[in-house]
């Protein structure tokens, strides 16, 4: 039996039991023997055979349950890829990108229902159920890549989820200005009430491009993808009355922070999971300036 770091076993002597509680490694126990001091050697040897052999079992058991390596062990980042070559990362990098963008999937349900639950016209009802859908495949989409990745480290299924990834990137920036750009209402003479669809040719483009150049023009990539998710913004910012200006601009700032990592990948350990760290923390902060700024909660109905 283990009770917490010691263990507490019984074991037959002879006649008698013998109760040893024992710290892991430390052997001292004591033992009710018979008077014959001989027999009482006999049986005490005995005992501690009997109870090294239940040590060295709950030894083996425990190295095989806990990791005998040490962190400075772990291999936290690979060396920089090549130009025009993948990252390969290593297995605790895997297990963190798949985490970091998989705790997310629940709650952008969640966040998804609320808004729905608090819309009052279409405008905020389409917004929700299209920005929220945005919202579920990006992590659900990334974390299924990932996976894939760790499990097959090549692979149509990992190419194949890998372009679905950085196509969900475009995608997920255009939805999430569609609530800004629909539930508001934006001045009707100039390019502000354009940019909605505009904002989805951009994001079209941006997955054509990303296609026909898969993993060429790696940075050429990530230009594009800082103008889509800044350009928009200009009409909304431009509004006098425009509440939430501050949100999105720190969540904006989160993400071209977030950049640093995205790029950083043999450079700094779990890179790439910290760049999923700053897209959670971006997405939330523009999560609750939608919720609070365009999906007021309802007053209690008297
Ligand atoms: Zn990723």
């Amino acid at each position: 039996m283990e009770l917490g770091g010691f263990f507490v076993c019984t074991v037959q002597c002879g006649s008698g039991i013998c109760i040893c509680v024992d710290f892991f490694f430390c052997m001292p126990f004591e033992c009710t023997q018979p008077e014959d001091e001989e027999r009482k050697n006999t049986e005490k040897k005995q005992c501690m055979l009997n109870n090294t052999s239940i040590f060295q079992q709950c030894l083996e058991i425990t190295k095989k349950i806990v990791p005998q390596c040490s962190l400075k062990e772990v291999q936290w980042k690979n060396q920089k890829p090549k130009a025009r070559e993948a990252y390969c990362p290593t297995e605790i990098e895997h297990i963190a990108n798949v985490i970091t963008h998989g705790v997310a999937i629940v709650p952008s349900i969640l966040g998804t229902y609320e808004l729905c639950y608090r819309s009052e016209n279409f405008a905020q009802l389409i917004s929700a159920l299209l920005y929220g859908a945005t919202l579920v495949f990006l992590f659900g989409v990334s974390t299924c890549f990932h996976c894939i990745f760790y499990r097959f480290q090549r692979g149509r299924w990992k190419d194949t989820l890998h372009r679905c990834d950085r196509a969900m990137i475009y995608i997920f920036i255009a939805g999430s200005y569609f609530p800004w750009l629909t539930v508001k209402a934006l001045p009707t003479d100039g390019w502000a009430s354009s940019m909605k669809w505009i904002v989805w040719l951009l994001a079209s483009l941006g997955i054509i491009y990303q296609q026909v150049f898969h993993e060429k023009y790696k940075s050429l990539e990530t230009i594009f993808y800082v103008i889509i998710g800044i350009f928009p913004s200009l009409p909304i910012i431009a509004e006098s009355d425009f509440s939430g200006l501050t949100e999105l601009k720190l969540g904006g700032i989160f993400y071209v922070v977030g950049i640093i990592f995205f790029k950083a990948d043999g450079f700094i350990p779990c890179a790439h999971a910290i760049w999923h760290i700053f897209v959670i923390i971006a997405a939330g902060v523009h999560y609750f300036a939608i919720l609070n700024h365009l999906y007021p909660d309802l007053p209690p109905s008297t």
